[in-house]
């Protein structure tokens, strides 16, 4: 049914995992509801699983973050999950388990309209048509939890107990969770992980770690790793993560902010390019800056999907809830970040800070990418640049100044979607569809409650 190297490909792998002591191999897939998904197999049927692929039902499209199912999912079908051996790793917090993500197909072989990792390749490959190379990093924010029966804890599941007193970016928190901060970085590098910083952030108990760029689909591949691994080593220390937009209502939230460059030729278009466009960008990096900012209203549904994100885009809380760009600038949804001078070309990137952990990353990777490349051909040229936090304009000067406010719910940013051509072409119907079925059924099933039920119910999901 599949390419038959893949056969003798996999005999290969599979004996070397079990030289390294590796016997099982999870295979995951991420839902419409962000959650992943897995099928796990012994080592042995590694062979089998890349050529027929491992049974999955069509219903996981429909699945949402609280494990109902949403309209249109139906019990009847099946499809299968091809692990792409080219992306396999060890996984270094979970002794004797290997790890692949998984592409979905149709029981002919064809690919699967609904696969999110299919929709974020064939994103990938179109901007490889234009000539152009994407890439892209996923920062990971998240609160340690001590859990309900620590010392601290009252026995209320729902009620968050930081693991650590020290302040925002302080030592004092790095010293506290020394022990898990060295665990989970030797996990990482067991995982392939290439990580490149790592600090305490604002909230409490938050930390936030950063790792090299990828492709779309290579930096999507390692956030679903960032995220499993944190949570395993967590489990061994009886902590908890919680990497959910709002850990509490009412506090700073928890980001997964993309980075970003785009390349052609060589050339980094994101890299300050003094005397061309009037943003002093190369004019297609502009063009690509000013395609997400054009969607951005629509791509709130597909990068911060769900109810608690909404709790997170708030005002001065460097979530960046205002449709504008700027340089350095914390607070606008698109950040440019220039680099130094003396740091060369190749650190210049934009980075969309509205994004949070309960998006399916490669839905993001994917819609990110269709945006950018639907600005460069229609060359799109960005608004003048908003160089103060724009909470601190009146609405006649933010207007003026370009800011304007974000989707603040849901089911607003879902009318966005619904309406957005350029989503709904490149996602394809089947995709489209499935994905606002799922999230719509979210919407609703938060509609009548609180911001407090809302974070309780959605802190351990992703
Ligand atoms: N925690 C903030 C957020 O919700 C981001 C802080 C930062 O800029 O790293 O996105
Ligand atoms: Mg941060």
């Amino acid at each position: 049914m599949r390419d038959p190297v893949a056969d003798d490909t996999a005999l290969e792998i599979s004996e070397a995992l079990r030289r390294n002591d590796i016997h099982a191999v999870a295979v995951t897939m991420v839902d419409n509801s962000g959650v992943a998904r897995v099928k796990a197999i012994p080592v042995d049927r590694l062979a089998q699983a890349a050529t027929i692929g491992i049974g999955a039902p069509p219903v996981f499209d429909f699945f949402g973050s609280d494990d109902s199912i949403a309209p249109g999912g139906s019990p009847v079908g099946d499809l299968r999950m091809i692990p792409d051996l080219a992306s396999l790793r060890s996984l270094g917090a979970m002794p004797g388990w290997a790890w692949a993500p998984a592409d979905r197909v149709s029981l002919d072989g064809s690919p699967h309209l609904g696969c999110q990792r299919g929709f974020a390749r064939h994103q990938q490959d179109q901007a490889a048509g234009m000539g152009l190379k994407v890439e892209m990093a996923f920062e990971t924010e998240w609160v340690l939890d001590a859990g309900p029966h620590s010392i601290e804890g009252d026995g209320n599941p729902s009620r968050l107990v930081p693991v650590t007193t020290g302040l925002a970016y302080g030592m004092g928190r790095l010293v506290d969770v020394a022990g898990f901060s060295t665990e989970l970085l030797v996990a990482l590098a067991g995982s392939g992980v290439e990580v490149a910083q790592l600090h305490p952030e604002y909230a409490p108990s938050q930390m936030e770690l950063s790792v090299t760029h990828k492709d779309p689909v290579g930096a999507a591949d390692t956030a679903v790793v960032v995220r499993q691994t944190l949570r395993a080593v967590a489990s061994k220390h009886g902590w908890r993560v919680s990497l959910s937009p709002a850990a509490s209502a009412g506090g700073v939230g928890n980001g997964a902010h993309l980075h970003m460059s785009v390349w052609r030729d060589g050339h980094n278009l994101l890299a300050p390019a003094a005397g061309v466009g009037s943003a002093g960008l190369d004019p297609l990096g502009e063009a690509w800056m000013a395609g997400i900012l054009a969607a951005l209203p629509a791509l709130m549904a597909v990068v911060a999907p769900s109810a608690a994100s909404y709790l997170r885009l708030q005002p001065q809380r460097w979530a960046a809830p205002w449709r504008c760009w700027g340089r350095e600038n914390r607070e606008a949804a698109l950040r440019l970040v220039g680099g130094a001078a003396w740091a060369g070309m190749g650190v210049a990137n934009a980075e969309l800070k509205v994004v949070d952990a309960s998006a399916n990353p490669y839905l993001v990777a994917g819609a990110v990418v269709a945006a950018g490349l639907d600005g460069m051909q229609r060359s799109l040229t960005l608004p003048p640049e908003v160089k103060i936090d724009p909470a601190l304009l009146d609405e006649p000067a933010r207007h003026a100044a370009g800011a304007v406010r974000l989707p603040q719910s849901l089911t607003e940013a879902l009318d966005e979607f619904d309406r957005s051509e350029v989503l709904h072409h490149a996602m394809g119907n089947q995709l489209a569809e499935a994905f606002s079925a799922v999230r719509r059924a979210e919407a609703d099933r938060f509609a009548a409650c609180s911001e407090d039920e809302i974070a309780n119910a959605s802190r351990w999901v992703w």
